[in-house]
């Protein structure tokens, strides 16, 4: 059926190319020239010699999406502007860790809305990162001081997960040989449910208690305390830390980041670990994210800690410069033994949170603070002058409201003018301030409360605190000079922009990430997800209030379904790494409803992705590694062996379809039939969806479960490294075994697994990016964006391939969408690593391919759909040029030790000097192709010493003394 000229969907009225034109970058002339070199006719029939018989339908046909007809550009934001018109945004004073904020209109429009934010990638690459690493540094910088802990990691995935990685660290870190991990019982609901989620299958106990009474008698690894709690009390938690210390359990406190910059700090308290979210820095509440997640530690916890880490070392010319630290901890190198699964984390969104602290500077933040507990004061000293008990003396912006048998009515009257209450029993009410809380809200509040000023009850007036006198704090925060310099809107403007400038992002150039998917992310996709109907919602709003957002929940999962071949979804997970998670939960929840607890090997290939190993791990399961043959595939003998082996054990396999060597493997059809027939369930990791989509489908060939990366396939932006999506797709069988969430009954099955992300329906925010994708390409446009994927991945291949070995192919030489360039052997020739080529690819103006996975030494690229070939052969032509020069290394033209290479990357500066002492030119350095005088991108830094760094910790905003000669 795509034999003939692709057919694109319809344009918008008026217009010659529909969007599927758009995103996808060669035309129609384009993709015949890259036929040709490949060697066929047609994509389909590449296609076809591409894909294993045993996955497509049994005519070799590409599988049917049955999706609605594709729209224009404008017709889709029209539907999505219905949509928003369903959501009805009322003030929102529900708490529980969401809080209406305003988000600066300089940061709104030159970061969330700025490509050279929102299309970069993970910073693995430092040397073209180093303007998004000082704005995590600056995130870092502001948890660390606000929480009185030192070491601050990159951002986690929100609240809940936070504090779900602090228990499972605390359970790492203590001495105290007790599985029990006491939780305060005045935590946000959602919080206490996420860690009985990850608690039950690492076999910790959840033991809930009043902890404002004193910790409770027995053994515990961990303690954890909201701060202020839940329900608006501010107590002391000295006594509570020190007494957990005494028992040898870590003292974890999930603490409110406003709060924080009027009331002692954590740190301050005696915590091992401060947990908490950002998203009242300036980021909106989405209906539940994105949102970055934060945790703080002291330095013993320090090489412990989840997630990202930035830290500050030094470049080869002795620079200060910003990297990735320590990440020996983390699950791409530690796989089953890392500290989590963390991979893609909310970096777009700390951006935010962290620039926020820059734009208001320290007395910025206390004045927000101190406005949101005046309005909270007014309001309870209303609502006392009318006869109600506030419960809480001591409180910082939440109240509990005692009214008895009226908390329905009260919260109704609330609603009906305009604000959104929190119902707690039948007897209380639940009120937070936020920083848009006016007077008029507070009077609206008043008033759904009722009753009337009693007399002689004198308002004591809004200049009275209610936090308690020896929990007050100076502003002892955020004395750095980042903090304290760009407050006008020029300077702060030009700060994101110089910071903008020294990154490389898909504006710029494109990244052929193998694995990573870094396709166009459109305009068109990104535009609704700022409208405040989508970006104003509560999570916990009632949802006749969210219809449009639930709908395009609906239609996502239903769409999913669909093109994956599965029968249900879940969108709650907030990254592919929480969908594996959740996926592998589900799993295990089949197996135990079948009366099989013992079910608990999981089988995974040697080349998978860390998460996989990681994920396992946290579902309660062990890892079983699988060995891959010298064509890079399953070894289908020793998968039997271990099926065998494993028989009355065997949970699950995780593969990845097509392999994470990029090969469609003839034999996965014939995997998937061992495993069922040991009893075990299959599940197919989807990060390389973008090789199947519109052909074949991972439900129907013999898959149970697979996660997909909205954040790779679907066109969410990178973010630097987050936000993402992770949905998690299931057959049948598996259905009932989906997340759920207490707080909404319509987000999951009620016999679910119960949450895996804070929000509901996870990252709801950013959903309308990938319902904007799939209705703007239609079944025939996101089917030629798998072949272009396909296409341009072979035509790399076929182009480099006199040049460079590719590692593993499949059937007939082809690759699928991303193919392995193997540099070692000549490493071992010459001296040049994969590392020098990568770094050397930056002098070209590129982001390096994916370093090191899944094959050490090696290059793995993926070009995606969106490059067009003008972009491919420029990049193929570095890639040959890069040979050229490791050619002359090898016969003695270039000093082994002292040439391009391994000098790169050069910056202006080395390049500019008066002296050059290098055995080869600054023209051979800076202009290695004459393109490069058109164009140039100027890298900041030099290469980076990584061990330093990590020797050498330092991971807040270094003074700019460091920055003097
Ligand atoms: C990206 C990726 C993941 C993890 O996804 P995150 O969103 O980063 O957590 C898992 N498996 C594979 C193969 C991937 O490429």
């Amino acid at each position: 059926m795509s034999d003939r000229t692709v057919q694109h969907p319809a344009p918008d009225a008026g217009q010659a190319f529909g969007f599927a034109d758009r995103h996808i970058g060669p035309g129609d002339a384009e993709r015949g020239e890259m036929l040709k070199a490949v060697g066929y006719s047609s994509a389909a029939e590449l296609m076809r010699a591409a894909l294993p018989a045993g996955i497509l339908d049994p005519g070799g046909n590409p599988a049917a999406l049955r999706l609605p007809e594709a729209a224009g550009e404008q017709q889709a934001l029209g539907e999505l502007r219905g949509l928003a018109s369903r959501n009805q945004v009322l003030t929102s004073m529900i708490g529980l860790g969401y809080y209406d904020t305003v988000t600066p209109p300089v940061i709104l429009r030159n970061i969330l809305e700025n490509p050279a934010w929102y299309t970069a990638y993970t910073p693995y690459q430092p040397e073209i990162s180093q303007g998004r690493l000082e704005a995590l540094l600056n995130f870092q910088t502001m948890v660390a001081d606000l929480t009185g802990l030192p070491v601050a990691g990159a951002s986690l995935l929100d609240e809940a997960t936070a504090a779900a990685e602090a228990m499972t660290l605390a359970r790492r870190a203590s001495k105290a040989r007790s599985s029990a991990f006491v939780v305060d019982a005045d935590v946000f609901p959602q919080t206490l449910d996420v860690l009985r989620t990850r608690a039950e299958p690492l076999g910790i106990d959840i033991v809930v208690a009043d902890l404002s009474k004193g910790l409770p008698e027995g053994d515990a690894f961990g303690v954890l305390a909201q701060y202020p709690a839940a329900g608006g009390a501010v107590r002391d938690l000295a006594p509570l830390m020190a007494a957990a210390r005494e028992r040898g359990a870590i003292a974890v406190v999930a603490a409110d980041i406003l709060a924080l910059t009027v009331l002692r700090s954590p740190g301050d308290m005696g915590a091992d670990i401060a947990v908490g979210s950002t998203q009242r820095f300036g980021v909106p509440m989405g209906f539940g994210g994105p949102h970055a997640g934060y945790m703080s530690v002291g330095t013993a916890l320090q090489r412990q800690l989840p997630g990202r880490l930035v830290g500050v070392s030094k470049d080869s010319a002795g620079r200060p410069a910003y990297r990735l630290a320590l990440q020996t901890r983390e699950q791409h190198i530690r796989r089953e033994k890392a500290t989590s699964n963390i991979c893609t984390a909310q970096v777009l969104l700390a951006v935010m949170a962290g620039t926020y602290a820059v734009y208001h500077g320290p007395a910025g933040l206390r004045a927000i603070a101190e406005r949101v507990h005046a309005h909270t004061v007014r309001l309870a000293d209303g609502l006392r002058a009318r006869g109600f008990t506030v419960l809480h003396d001591a409180f910082f912006d939440t109240l509990r409201v005692r009214v008895p048998a009226a908390a329905a009515a009260t919260v109704d009257n609330a609603r009906r003018l305009g604000v959104n209450l929190l119902r707690v029993g039948n007897d209380t009410v639940g009120i937070s301030c936020d920083e848009a809380t006016t007077d008029a809200h507070v009077d609206q509040v008043l008033e759904a409360f009722g009753g009337s000023v009693r007399p002689g009850a004198a308002a004591s007036g809004a200049d009275t605190s209610a936090l308690p006198a020896d929990l007050r704090r100076d502003i002892d925060y955020l004395d750095h000079p980042v903090f304290n310099t760009h407050r006008s809107e020029t300077s702060l403007l030009r700060y994101l922009r110089r910071l903008a400038d020294k990154d490389l992002a898909l504006d710029r150039t494109m990244i052929p990430l193998g694995s990573c998917t870094m396709k166009l992310n459109a305009t068109a996709e990104m535009e609704a997800i700022t409208w405040p109907e989508f970006a104003g919602l509560h999570p916990l709003a009632p949802l006749d209030q969210a219809a449009g957002s639930v709908q395009i929940v609906r239609d996502l999962e239903g769409w999913l379904a669909e093109v994956t071949g599965y029968d249900a979804v879940s969108l709650q997970p907030n990254a592919g790494s929480q969908g594996e998670l959740a996926g592998l939960l589900a799993i295990r929840g089949y197996h135990r409803h079948n009366g099989e607890t013992g079910r608990d090997v999981c089988l995974i290939p040697s080349s998978a992705h860390g998460t996989n190993a990681a994920s396992a791990v946290m579902a309660g399961m062990r890892v079983v590694v699988v060995a891959c043959d010298d064509g890079g595939n399953v070894d289908l003998a020793d998968l039997a062996a271990k099926c065998e082996k494993h028989r009355d054990s065997l949970a699950a396999i995780m593969v990845t379809y097509p392999s994470t060597h990029g090969v469609y493997e003839d034999t996965i059809t014939e995997v998937c039939r061992l495993v069922h027939e040991s009893g075990g369930q299959v599940y197919v990791d989807g990060a390389n969806l973008n090789a199947l989509l519109g052909w074949a489908k991972p439900g129907a060939f013999g898959a149970d479960v697979s996660h997909l990366n909205l954040h790779k396939t679907f066109c969410i932006p990178h973010g630097g490294g987050g936000p993402g999506v992770g949905p998690v797709a299931v057959r049948e069988h598996l259905s009932g075994f989906l997340p759920n969430h207490p707080g909404q009954p319509e987000a999951g099955p009620y016999t679910g697994v119960g949450p895996v992300s804070a929000a509901p329906f996870g990252s709801a925010g950013i959903l309308p990016i990938s319902w904007a994708y799939i209705r703007m390409m239609g079944e025939e446009g996101l089917r030629s964006a798998t072949e272009m994927a396909v296409l341009g991945a072979n035509y790399i291949a076929k182009r480099l391939s006199g040049h460079y070995p590719v590692l593993y192919t499949g059937a007939g030489g082809l690759v699928a969408h991303e193919c392995i360039i193997d540099i070692r052997q000549i490493a071992k020739q010459t001296g040049i690593t994969n590392e020098d080529v990568a770094k050397r690819l930056i002098d070209y103006g590129f982001h390096a391919p994916t370093m090191s996975f899944p094959v050490a030494g090696t290059l793995m690229v993926e070009p995606t759909e969106s490059e067009d070939l003008a972009e491919l052969d420029r990049f193929i032509d570095a890639m040959i040029a890069i040979k050229g020069e490791i050619d002359r290394v090898a016969d003695g033209g270039y000093d082994p030790a002292d040439n391009p290479l391994k000098g790169a990357p050069h910056t202006a500066e080395a390049l500019t000097a008066d002296t050059w002492d290098h055995a080869y030119t600054r023209s051979e350095a800076g202009y290695p192709v004459p393109e490069l005088r058109q164009t140039k991108y100027w890298v900041p830094v030099s290469r980076i010493d990584q061990a330093f760094g990590d020797r050498n910790l330092v991971c807040s905003c270094p003074p700019p003394e460091a920055f003097e000669e």
